[in-house]
């Protein structure tokens, strides 16, 4: 399979193959054309290493619509450090495509900054679920637009306590956003 054969729109290919990647994972392979139809949630199982922030950031990339200045996607995580590499995909991803604007907001920093930046025109938002929950109550974003609603390593997030929260921002999401779950491993 190339990534062309999964539905991959020439202008992300071409930032692909500029980070030398020029063949899908097998987790890219089974995530990305589900994705791209919109269809149905998913659940992925799937461990750090295995391409799994392309297998959800390429067919995100790929819906936005860049001309609505609203954020379409929505990507939880438990730290800071796996929110700035996600959103560093979306950054490198996105580098021939029309402007499509990723902010990442995580704890342990003021968050008057990340007000103001969630003024611009933003169609990613990549955070820790306590600082999506502050921000939220503030009214400094607005997720009624989302289309997507990504967890990933939600076995982390929950090992950390974030249940309440997640729950939280599922209920000031649109109810139509696709949900895609990520995890290294899934309870029997
Ligand atoms: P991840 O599993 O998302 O943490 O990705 C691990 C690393 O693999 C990241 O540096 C990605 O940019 C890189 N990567 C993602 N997809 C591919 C691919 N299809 N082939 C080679 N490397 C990839």
């Amino acid at each position: 399979m190339t990534f062309s054969q999964l539905g991959i729109s020439e202008e992300i290919i071409q930032a692909l193959n500029g980070n030398k990647i020029f063949e899908p994972s097998d987790i890219q392979t089974k995530a990305i054309p589900h994705i791209l139809k919109n269809s149905t949630d998913l659940v992925s199982i799937a461990q750090t290493g295995t391409g799994k922030t392309a297998a959800f950031c390429l067919p995100i990339l790929q819906t936005i619509e860049p001309k609505l200045a609203q954020i379409q996607a929505l990507v939880l995580v438990p730290t800071r450090e796996l929110g700035q590499q996600v959103a560093r995909e979306f950054f490198l991803f996105s580098k021939h495509m029309p402007r499509i604007f990723t902010e990442c907001v995580y704890g342990g920093v003021p968050i008057d900054e990340h007000i103001e930046r969630l003024k611009r025109s933003t169609h990613v938002v990549v955070a820790t679920p306590g600082r999506l929950i502050d921000l939220l109550e503030r009214r400094a974003l607005n997720l009624q637009h989302l289309k997507y609603l990504v967890l990933d390593e939600a076995d982390e997030m929950m090992n950390m306590g974030f249940q309440s929260e997640i729950d939280k921002i599922l209920s000031s999401c649109k109810p139509e956003a696709t949900k895609l779950l990520f995890t290294a491993t899934m309870p029997t």
